[in-house]
């Protein structure tokens, strides 16, 4: 057996804002665990998603 290849075999998971897969960032190295979102921008328009405020009430 030789190496494996771990270069493209970075960890993924799938922004619940913008539903499209990201990759592991090194800067994320230390909470990987942690990140939901791909970026900074959807992080902030999750509000958007369940809130629990106002818009939520009657809609369901
Ligand atoms: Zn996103």
């Amino acid at each position: 057996m030789g190496k494996t290849k771990s270069k493209s075999n970075l960890p993924t998971k799938i922004c619940p804002v913008c539903n499209r897969p990201f990759n592991w960032r090194k800067k994320w190295a230390n909470c990987w665990n942690e990140v939901k979102y791909c970026s900074e921008r959807c992080r902030r328009n999750r509000s958007f998603e369940k809130v629990g405020g106002m818009e939520a009430k009657s809609r369901r």
